[in-house]
């Protein structure tokens, strides 16, 4: 049943690091959920990145040529994969990964690099800027290493030193004797909270945490297509590493506000059309507003209320593939008056003469009498 990764990443099996990447990335685009909604692009997305998790790892992947899938477990790599760098700043793709992230980590000792938090912003857009996107400037608050004692949190000329509580473990060990028998519970080192290393000259700047808390103000580019809840990862913004560790990254949420005048259905771009039964019945030119400004829009003689008329092209881009478009949708709606001129009703009163058909006659009055003869 399963395939082989080389096969999923159409690669050869010497294919070098580079390679494995480039294919990756190109598949990746073409399969993304956001952008492919063919029925199967999902799980073919999911192989893929299957695929790379294990592949791109040296040490996985010579695991997986000598036992195949067997030798990588259903955990494998289980790391985080960067999609930061694909041709953006910030990017349109969500991490597929939550569900593989088994591996490495987590919960273990804590002495060695710890990646830091990832943050979340919300960001609201206006009905275009989601359309078109754009760069957009943002303010967030993260930790950054702090740059006085290089994140060490000791101060400069001085080291942290070997706790002497834990011998550098970060681990106590204590024998307790119950009636049941006795338990060994490990616990984290109180002296140094874990970390193995106790710093007894602390940094001025940090106050010893290694981290600052910083204000910083990022350009983010805003890919056009999205939409409500898209998520955007821009990497490495999130709160630094400890220890050396890599920086998380941030997640800006987007929300799109209503507009008055267009609303969205996925790709293609919604409005509604006011015209009278003159027009309707006549059909004319009309100036009507689109998102890339005034377009003409032919309404055809005798078109009926509800009618859907289209402008191709004039909906929204496609995220991931800008070039293609949707189409923007123009529902009709014919008003017919409930007041008029006597002149005006008069004339209307002999087209249905011509036409042989019955109406109320005489104005308000013929009105009230039809109103009780009804
Ligand atoms: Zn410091």
């Amino acid at each position: 049943m399963a395939r082989d990764f080389y096969d999923i990443l159409g690669i050869s099996r010497n294919a070098d690091q580079d390679e494995i990447k480039r294919s990756y990335r190109r598949l990746a685009r073409k399969y993304h959920p956001d952008v492919n909604k063919d029925p199967g692009a999902e799980d073919t997305f999911k192989e893929i990145n299957r695929a790379y998790e294990v592949l791109s790892e040296p040490e996985i992947r010579a695991r997986y040529d000598r036992f195949g899938e067997a030798g990588v477990g259903a955990a494998g790599a289980g790391g985080y994969q960067d999609f930061g760098d694909m041709g953006g700043f910030a990017d349109i793709f969500e991490s597929f990964f939550s569900g593989f992230s088994g591996g490495q980590g987590q919960g273990g000792r804590r002495r060695g690099p710890t990646r830091g938090d990832d943050l979340r912003l919300d960001l609201r857009l206006d009905f275009k800027e989601a359309v078109f996107g754009g760069e957009k400037e943002i303010k967030i608050s993260h930790l950054e290493t702090c740059g006085t004692c290089t994140g060490s949190g000791a101060k400069p000329g001085t080291r942290p030193t070997t706790c002497g509580t834990c011998s550098g473990t970060g681990q106590v060990r204590r024998a307790t004797r119950t009636p049941f028998g006795s338990f060994t519970q490990v616990s984290a080192c109180p002296t140094c909270s874990g970390t193995g290393e106790v710093i007894e000259n602390r940094c001025d700047v940090c106050g010893g945490s290694g981290q600052n808390q910083e204000t910083k103000k990022l350009k983010i580019t805003v890919p056009a297509g999205v939409d409500n809840g898209t998520r955007l990862r821009v990497s490495s913004e999130g709160d630094a590493g400890l220890r050396g560790g890599p920086a998380g990254d941030l997640y800006v949420y987007l929300f799109v506000a209503e507009d008055a005048a267009f609303k969205r259905d996925g790709i293609n771009i919604l409005s509604d059309l006011k015209i009278s039964y003159l027009q309707a019945i006549l059909g004319c030119t009309l100036t009507i507003d689109t998102v890339d400004g005034p377009e003409e829009l032919e309404i055809p003689a005798g078109t009926q209320p509800g009618t859907v008329l289209t402008l191709e092209n004039r909906g929204v881009p496609k995220l991931g593939n800008p070039v293609s478009r949707g189409d923007h949708l123009i529902m009709v709606q014919v008003d017919i008056p409930t007041r008029m001129k006597p002149e005006e009703r008069e004339l209307i009163e002999k087209l249905a003469e011509i036409r042989g058909e019955k109406v109320n006659r005489g104005g308000i009055e013929g009105f009230l009498g039809g109103l009780f003869r009804g």
